[in-house]
Order: C-alpha cells, then structure tokens, then sequence
C-alpha cells in the first residue's frame, strides 16, 4: 500500500484510520448480549479493516473462533502467528485440503464429493458440514441431508475425518422465514444425531440473526459486520445496537478554487454551481471504492459542516460544492465514520448510492492506507 502524503504536512492524502479498540468493544458487547461463543468474520481483508488487526481485536473482545471464506485466508492468520479455531466454507474444485488440515484449519463441507476430497486429502480433517435451509447458496438440500450424514459418519468411523461442527446461513428476508430457517436446522441436527454424528458445535446466525432472531443462535454465532460496529438490523442503527462504526475514512483537500454561477462540475456536467461558489478536490474516486453511483448524493464533513458530492464520482477525485465555506487546501474531509461524532456513517454513503454499507467498507481499496487505532 502506498502512503500518499502532502508536501509538508505528512500527513496521508487519503486514509482509513481503524479503531481496533472498537472492533473489540463490539465483539464483547455482542458477546454479552448474546450469551454463547462468538466467531470473528474476517474474510476479505476483514471487511475492508485488514484481517490480521482486526482478528487479534476480535480475539481480545472475547471472540473464540475466526471465520473466512477460502483456506488462502485462514493461511494468512496462521502465518501471523494466531492459533486459534478457523473455518473456512468456500473452496474451488482444486482447494489445497491437505495443507488446510496440516495447518489446523476447519473444513466446510458442502456436498458429497467435497466431503470424498476432504476425506481423502491426507491427515484427519476437522469438518464443518453446512447444510442449505433456504439461502440457496452453499450448503446440501435437504434431499441430500441424509447421504451427506450418513457418508460423514462412516468416514469418522474410519477415521478419515472428525464431524466438528453442523452449520447453515439465514437469508434474512423477514423473522418468520428465518424462523423456518431454525426449524430448518434443527431437522438438520437431529437427522445428524439419527446418523451417529455428535458434533460439538452448531451454527447458524451472523450478526444480523445473533441480535434479532435469538432462537438462532444455538451453540455459536459468527460475527462480521457487529465486529466493525455497524448494524445489519433493519430499522437499528449502530449505536442503537451498542455499536461503534470502526472506520473513518478521511482524505485532505487536494485543491480549493472559487468559480462563478454556471460552472459544470466534473464528467458529463451533471452539476452545474448556480452561484459563484467554492469547489473543494477531494482526491478519492471509484479506483478507491467510492461508488460511483453516489454521484451527486453521498454527504462528506468538513469541519463539522455536511455538504454533498457535487457531480459525478471520477476514478480518482470527486468535488464537492461548499458555497462559502472557508476551506483550505490539506483540510481533512470526513466521507464517513461514527455518526455520534456528528459525520456521515458508511450507512449514509450506501443509501446514496444504493447499497448496504458492508459493500461500503469492504470495497475501500488497496490505495487508502489503513492506519491503526489501538
Ligand atoms: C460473511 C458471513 C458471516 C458474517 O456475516 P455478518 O452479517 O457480517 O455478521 C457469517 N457466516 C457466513 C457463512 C458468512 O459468509
């Protein structure tokens, strides 16, 4: 990653500054609300935050097991030295098991032939089986429920494998089909039990369930979104949850210039200043993760007053409009943070641009040096 810097100052450019000690906060607040072990979310780059600083804050809010998507990920925490649980869910037809296994990574399995490669890879694996209760994305129907148990079982009996865990996702469409979802799961658990397996733990809630559906959280809840303080809860925001919004991402003006009435503002004009005005450079565009889509919509703060993008979002800057505003050249620009500190929240940049603020975080891109809070 680059560190961008302006002439004197030294101060970054552009930066995400990340606040370890609220992704912590977050975990214990949702580890006490929920009463039962917490799993830390830190697939792609942990959300945007950075995955290794972000898995040791989860780790000190009281999280017990990390969960990323693909064993190149879990690699990487164990190259950093964390030893604790990690499952992974999603492999390629060519996935490395046996280097998951030797490095004590938690297997996914999702269908019958992933369980064969899982069982043949060399050396007992740890196995998650996920079961489909109505995402439709990974996961074995339920017609299939019993060939997968049933061939699980065997292959423990051999040895080939340990069935540690039984999971499944919500689709959270609303509380009664998530609810079909837990009904879903607990069929799932008694057909494994039926089948001779006697996993030692069973999940199924991500942030959004763990905090609203309590019936789902069963032996473990798998904590993404929580973890980074913002609320995947319709109709709660964060601080409502208790949470804290742990990125703040800034830039410094870039350039400032007066213009008068009439001036088009950036690709295609669609802004058009309507008096002599003040436009400030702000030097993040698409190339950083700034949706495009957010044209002439998303807020910014610049000390303490919120203004708008004004015109469309370009690769590497957009403008903004502050009319007569005393901005100067190196003031920093708060596109989005913790909205108890009076700044936009990654919620308001995602409803400009019509999308969730998940996608908002994780989207911020390799340019935007991270920097550290403890
Ligand atoms: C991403 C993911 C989570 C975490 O979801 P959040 O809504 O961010 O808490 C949990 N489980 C699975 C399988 C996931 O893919």
């Amino acid at each position: 990653m680059s560190a961008a810097s302006v002439g004197t100052t030294g101060a970054a450019l552009r930066e995400a500054r990340v606040d370890l000690g609220a992704i912590a906060r977050n975990v214990a607040t949702i580890r006490a609300a929920v009463g039962v072990p917490v799993m830390g979310i830190v697939k792609a780059d942990g959300y945007g935050h950075g995955a290794i600083r972000a898995a040791h804050a989860q780790l000190a809010g009281g999280a017990e097991w990390l969960g990323v998507v693909e064993l190149e990920e879990a690699f990487a925490l164990r190259d950093a030295g964390i030893a604790v649980p990690v499952l992974t869910w999603l492999h390629g037809p060519d996935a490395d098991f046996a280097a998951g296994i030797a490095r004590h990574i938690d297997i996914g399995v999702n269908f019958l032939e992933q369980l064969e490669g899982v069982a043949a890879a060399v050396g007992r694996a740890e196995v998650h089986l996920k079961v489909d209760t109505g995402l439709s994305r990974n996961g074995a129907v339920e017609a299939d429920w019993d060939a997968l148990f049933a061939r699980a079982a065997e292959l423990e009996r051999r040895g080939a494998i340990h069935v540690r865990g039984v999971f499944s996702h919500l689709a959270n469409t609303d509380e009664d089909a998530d609810l079909e979802q837990v009904a879903a799961f607990e069929r799932a658990l008694s057909l494994a039990a039926e089948r001779g397996l006697d996993p030692e733990v069973a999940h199924l809630a991500a942030t959004c369930g763990a905090l609203a559906v309590p019936e789902s959280r069963f032996g473990m809840v798998r904590i993404g979104i929580g973890s980074y303080g913002l609320s995947p809860v319709p109709g709660a925001t964060s601080a409502d949850l208790g949470l804290t919004p742990a990125m703040t991402l800034v830039a410094r003006a870039a350039a400032v210039k007066r213009v008068p009435a009439g001036a088009g503002v950036s690709y295609g004009h669609t802004y058009v200043t309507d008096a002599a005005t003040t436009l400030v450079l702000v030097p993040l565009g698409y190339a950083d993760g700034i949706p495009r889509h957010a044209s002439n919509a998303a807020p910014v703060s610049i000390a303490g007053e919120t203004f708008r993008v004004s015109g469309r979002v370009a690769m590497d800057q957009f403008v903004v409009d502050v009319g007569d505003a005393e901005v100067r050249v190196g003031d920093e620009i708060v596109l989005f943070g913790d909205p108890a500190a009076g700044v936009p929240g990654a919620v308001d940049w995602a409803d400009a641009a019509g999308t969730i603020d998940y996608e908002i975080v994780t989207r911020i891109g390799a340019r935007v040096p991270r920097r550290y809070l403890p």
